[in-house]
């Protein structure tokens, strides 16, 4: 074997190993596998996310070599190829983050949430959650969560929060409550003092430090407060409810429009096959208003939901063939995400009308 060719097959096995960069978007960089192709509004979909979330943390916006790079990587050989433990679809390491799955905001907030430093699993995985967006779930559960908050914070580093029940949903519950009541600026105070060694003790002076408040009188106001809001209700919705809105005309709002991957503003594949379109409406006058949904495949499905807090009504999901449904709008912007899938060109349409016509 010459030398050069013994040099090719070592960097062939080389990039088998990790994918060179292959997008450079505006605040990422993402480096993907052969084979795996990403909608065409996802690189602006992530960099926007990147960008506003960034912003909510007072963290500078990343461009250049600051730009967290991402790896998304073949589903077959992925622990092998990267730190992630057994079972999670995606997971970051000093600001690099792997996955399978794309895009995936959860491991963003991670990646961007790198220069606030590592806390304990409850406060890292409830940023995670609290602000990684509903993506392509649409069938989320929306049922109460109920089960007491406290047990989790007393978690050491290094432990497993998605290897406990509802340890996830929980943790993300009560980040976006404190975050609500107190203000995302006193949040991070309070994290600053929660290293990872931190216990319960140093978890409460840090809460009488920035919150005025002790962790006892928290977990109370939240378990009368928000213990009963779901992901969809609590999540920040950063992107989902900055989205371009869908106008109304004669009193109702009527969209038509084809959805595939290659469209600027298609977002996907998720698990991999789903496309997915970000728009908003915004309600003027809370009422009844009858939803409906056209399409011409199974895939093509809606879901519409306050970007409102807990207390909000839960997300409606309508699939193509279902009849018209009459539902109660609150007040403000609303997410409406369409769907559609990755090898199929589809067209859906929506109609939006109020239930009474004064
Ligand atoms: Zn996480």
């Amino acid at each position: 074997m010459t030398r050069r060719l013994v040099l090719a097959c070592a960097l062939a096995c080389a990039c088998r190993e990790l994918p060179q960069v292959t997008h450079e978007g505006q605040h990422i960089r993402v480096a993907v596998d052969p084979g795996l192709e990403l909608c065409a509004g996802s690189m602006a979909h992530m960099d926007e996310f990147v960008a506003r979330l960034s912003a909510e943390l007072g963290l500078e916006v990343p461009t250049g070599d600051e730009r967290p790079l991402a790896y998304w990587l073949e589903r077959d050989g992925f622990v092998a190829r990267t730190p992630c433990p057994e079972r999670v679809v995606g997971c970051a390491r000093d600001g690099v983050l792997f996955t399978n799955y794309m895009p995936y905001n959860h491991e963003f907030v991670h990646t961007v949430a790198h220069p606030l430093g590592r806390s304990l699993p409850f406060f890292n995985e409830g940023l995670a959650v609290a602000y990684g967006g509903l993506g392509a779930e649409i069938d989320a559960n929306e049922t109460a969560l109920l089960g007491p908050v406290e047990p989790l914070l007393r978690l050491p580093d290094g432990t497993d929060l998605g290897a406990v029940d509802g340890g996830y949903p929980r943790a993300g519950a009560f980040v976006a409550f404190l975050i609500e009541t107190h203000g995302i600026d006193a949040y991070l105070r309070a994290l600053d003092d929660i290293g990872r060694g931190a216990d319960v003790g140093d978890i409460d002076r840090a809460f009488l430090g920035a919150f005025d408040a002790s962790l006892a009188s928290l977990v109370a106001e939240f378990d009368i407060a928000s213990n009963r809001c779901a992901h969809p209700a609590y999540d920040a919705k950063l992107i989902e409810c900055a989205a371009p809105e869908l106008a109304w005309s004669d009193g109702r709002i009527a969209e038509h429009r084809p959805i595939a991957c290659d469209q600027p503003d298609a977002v996907g594949p998720y698990g991999g096959n789903v496309v997915v379109v970000f728009r908003t409406v915004t309600i003027a006058e809370p009422g009844d208003y009858i939803v409906e949904l056209f399409g011409d495949s199974t895939a093509n499905k809606l879901a519409l939901r306050s970007c409102g807090r807990c207390g909000s009504e839960p997300t409606l999901a309508l699939r193509a063939g279902d009849p018209a449904t009459t539902v109660w709008l609150d007040l403000g912007r609303h997410t409406l995400r369409l769907f559609g899938s990755v090898d199929q060109r589809t067209s859906l349409g929506l109609r939006i009308t109020p239930a009474t016509t004064p």
